[in-house]
Formats: structure tokens, C-alpha cells, sequence
């Protein structure tokens, strides 16, 4: 695809919205009218237009509500191949075991359109920056650099130390020189899929590494009853006990799910300064459990939110988790006001940038930060009359509502066309790729006869 002339704009180019609602999420101003102006990439005023400001190109906010790009914290981007497959499983154990077979089929050739996809379908729901641990990373580095979002990269472990280190050795050569074309949009973390499917070797090399590279560590803990059971029974301590025993409880540490902290889980995690990534969509589909989100945020642990893999999910729209985060927490806690709207929108934004270290770049609207923004349309049936904004965006906004999305200053979707993407190309790339998939396993399968 070409994208048109009129939607591509250089990073150089001076960009005016104008006339918009801005809800910055820093608290120093929770809501106010007016002008916000991007140069190379950054927020440069917001407000009053200044004289010696000159805009290349103006987009007309009135109607619109500009908030930060959400950040989507955890996901597994290339299981969009797995989205609705093998749905009928009791339980994430039983489901993992549907899905491994099939990724070990998996090629870097497979990951990437399937990461392009996943991209498109992030960017249409207004989210500028993810978190993906999975296969391949190379190829979704690639989608990244094509598409303009930013993401931390996960080299994923998986296994003992010997196929840990394989893994590193393979992946971090390709990876390397992708990420350094990306100008910051692309960080690498470590990723050890998680306790029970990595032995102690593996996870102390994920700390030494994270050591050495100054890079985060992303994994999942605590998600089911089963495995803080299992680790009880094998190691004598909770999951998260257990991740401090091993130095992988650092403030550089974003952990998917805990959903069943236990003890004193939550005080070693306020402690710690790790974060919590909350996925409340794959929690309730595979009835892993519901995380007590009040008592984390009582406790002083850092909150993002993430969607976790299409496949268990089923979408990657931010917008979902953000509505289900909020009614979760209502009826668990018998509160309706346990958590307010506007903190679950700051999980979603300054939460997802403090767990991904991109504080000082992105997740509130300041002048300084990269224009990491989405304008979202509020002239719609479901969200007239606004009356509090806080409440329509967490209740009543639908992903459909977003209408414009900047990362780095760069327009990655305008009026609802995303710009960098061709949708269909990736949608038919991806469904011929899962056709190949499934009879490179049918093969298998007969092959192991
Ligand atoms: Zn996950």
C-alpha cells in the first residue's frame, strides 16, 4: 500500500490540533480545552497557539477528546493465528497444551504478518505502545519499524538454560540491528515465559541479563490457583516469594496477571517497586480468576493493563480491558467506586509507560514528551451527553470511537484509515499463513503415526 500523500507527515513537519478537549492524565489538570502543537515529534505547546509556531498541518479537534496513546502492557502479538482456536478447554493448563504443538510449527516467515495485524488492530483502538513476548521477535521488531508504534520486545525464554541461551544466541543478533533503526521505538527486555515453564538457571540468566543489557524483565506469575499451588508445593514460598528468592522482584519488573497474590505477596511487590500488569479479559476467559485490583492499588503496587494474546482474549482492544477492569473491580469488591474510571485510564496510559521504563517519553500529554496521542470522537449516540468524561471513555467509548492516533508525532491512523498498514494485505497475508500452519500440522500429526 501507498499511503496517501495528504496522511504521511515528516517527523520534522509542525502539526497543529486544534480546538480539542485534553485530558493529559498528569494531575496537575485533569481536564481543559484548547490547542496542542507538535514539532519533531514532541509536544510543543499545549494550549493557546504561540506567534512564532507555524503549522504545516492542522487537524480540526473540536468534537474530540485528545488523550494519551494506551499502552498495552502485555500481549503475545502472533497469536492472533490463535484467536477463537481450541476455545472449549477447562483451563489455561489444558489450553496451553492445544497451542504449543502448533507454535513449535511457527517460522519467522508466519510472525510477521501476523504481528502486522495485530499492530493494525492496536493502532484502530488507540494504542501507541505494547509489550509482546513471544517467538520470533525479529519479525515482530520488523512490523514495528514498518508500522510507527513503539513496543518493548521480549526475547522470550522457555525451557532449561541451554535452550534459553540457544534462544539468545539466535534472536539477539537479528534483533540488534532492527532495534537501532527504530530511534527508541523499539526496547528489548528479557522475557522468561514464566516460573513454571522456566527452571531457576533460567530465570537467574534472565536477571544477569537484564543486569547487563539495563534492560526490563517481563513475566508472567500468579495466574492460575494451580501454579501458586505447584510452587508452594516444589519451592515452599508463593510465586512472587519465590521471583524475589531468585532477584527477578526489581522496579524493572512488569509481571502479567497475579492473580492470586497470597501472604505477603503484595507488600513484597510494593516493596520491590515491580509492576503488575493486569489482564482482565484472559483472566475471566480462561477462569483463571479475577485480581484484586483495589488491594493492589491500597498496597502501592504499580498497575498497567494489557490484553494478553488474541487467542485468549480474543481481541487486542485495549478499550475492552478497560471497561471489564472497572466492572471486575466493582463486583468483587461490592464497590462500585473501589477503583474510579479515571485511575483505570491512568493503568491504562501512565501505568503501561512506568512498567515499560517510558515515563519520561509517553503515557501523559506534556510538553516535552513524544506526541503519543489519540483523538477520540465524541459525537456519537453512546456518548451523548457526555456529563463526565472519565466515565464515558471507561463505560461508553468504543475503540470504533477513535479517530486519530500520533506516535512520535507521526500519524499512524487519521479519520479512521491507518496509514502505515495495509489492513487487508495483512488480514490475507495472515489467514494464508494459518492455512499453510494448520496442514504443516495435519502433516505432522500424520507423519507421527
Ligand atoms: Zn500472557
Amino acid at each position: 500500500m501507498t499511503p496517501s500523500p495528504t496522511l504521511c507527515y515528516h517527523l520534522a513537519m509542525n502539526t497543529l490540533v486544534r480546538d480539542v478537549t485534553i485530558i493529559p492524565m498528569n494531575e496537575s489538570e485533569l481536564i481543559f480545552s484548547g490547542d496542542i502543537g507538535i514539532a519533531a515529534g514532541k509536544i510543543s505547546f499545549l494550549g493557546r497557539m504561540p506567534q512564532d509556531f507555524t503549522p504545516d498541518t492542522i487537524i480540526e479537534g473540536s468534537g474530540m477528546v485528545a488523550m494519551p496513546g494506551l499502552v498495552n502492557a502485555h500481549t503475545h502479538l502472533s497469536m492472533v493465528y490463535f484467536r477463537n482456536y481450541k476455545d472449549s478447554v477447562e483451563n489455561l493448563h489444558d489450553w496451553l497444551s492445544e497451542i504449543w504443538p502448533l507454535e513449535d510449527l511457527l517460522t519467522a516467515e508466519d510472525i510477521l504478518p501476523a504481528s502486522r495485524l495485530g499492530i493494525a488492530e492496536m493502532i484502530r483502538s488507540g494504542t501507541t505502545c505494547f509489550a509482546d513476548m513471544y517467538l520470533f521477535p525479529e519479525a515482530t521488531c520488523q512490523a514495528v519499524l514498518e508500522s510507527g508504534i513503539k513496543a518493548n520486545i521480549g526475547l522470550t525464554l522457555f525451557g532449561g538454560l541451554v535452550e534459553s541461551k540457544r534462544r539468545m544466541r539466535c534472536r539477539l543478533p537479528l534483533v540488534d540491528p532492527i532495534m537501532a533503526r527504530a530511534q527508541g521505538r523499539i526496547l528489548l527486555d528479557v522475557a522468561p515465559h514464566a516460573i513454571y515453564t522456566c527452571p531457576q538457571d533460567t530465570l537467574e540468566y534472565a536477571r544477569d541479563f537484564a543486569k547487563e543489557r539495563a534492560c526490563r524483565i517481563h513475566t508472567h506469575v500468579s495466574e492460575t490457583l494451580k501454579e501458586v499451588q505447584d510452587c508452594i508445593s516444589e519451592h515452599g514460598v508463593s510465586p512472587i516469594s519465590y521471583l524475589q528468592r531468585v532477584g527477578l522482584l526489581t522496579p524493572e519488573t512488569y509481571l502479567a496477571h497475579c492473580v492470586h497474590p497470597v501472604g505477603d505477596d503484595l507488600k513484597l511487590l510494593a516493596h520491590s517497586k515491580a509492576h503488575i500488569v493486569h489482564n482482565p479479559s484472559s483472566n475471566c476467559k480462561l477462569a483463571s480468576g479475577i485480581a484484586p485490583l483495589a488491594s493492589m492499588r491500597d498496597s502501592q503496587v504499580g498497575i498497567a493493563l494489557g490484553t494478553d494474546g488474541a487467542s485468549s482474549n480474543n481481541s487486542l482492544d485495549l478499550f475492552h480491558d478497560i471497561r471489564l477492569a472497572s466492572m471486575l473491580s466493582a463486583v468483587s469488591t461490592g464497590n462500585p467506586i473501589a477503583i474510579t474510571p479515571y485511575e483505570i485510564l491512568k493503568m491504562a496510559t501512565t501505568g503501561g509507560a512506568l512498567a515499560l521504563g517510558r515515563q519520561s517519553e509517553c503515557g501523559t500529554i506534556e510538553i516535552g514528551k513524544d506526541a503519543d496521542i489519540i483523538l477520540i470522537d465524541t459525537r456519537k449516540p453512546h456518548l451523548t451527553p457526555i456529563n463526565n468524561i472519565f466515565s464515558a471513555l471507561v463505560y461508553s467509548a468504543k475503540s470504533t470511537d477513535v479517530d486519530t492516533v500520533f506516535c512520535k508525532g507521526k500519524v499512524l491512523m487519521q479519520n479512521g484509515q491507518l496509514t502505515t498498514i495495509d489492513t487487508h494485505e495483512a488480514s490475507e497475508s495472515t489467514s494464508r499463513h494459518w492455512a499453510e500452519i494448520l496442514s504443516r500440522a495435519n502433516r505432522s500429526a500424520y507423519q507421527g503415526r
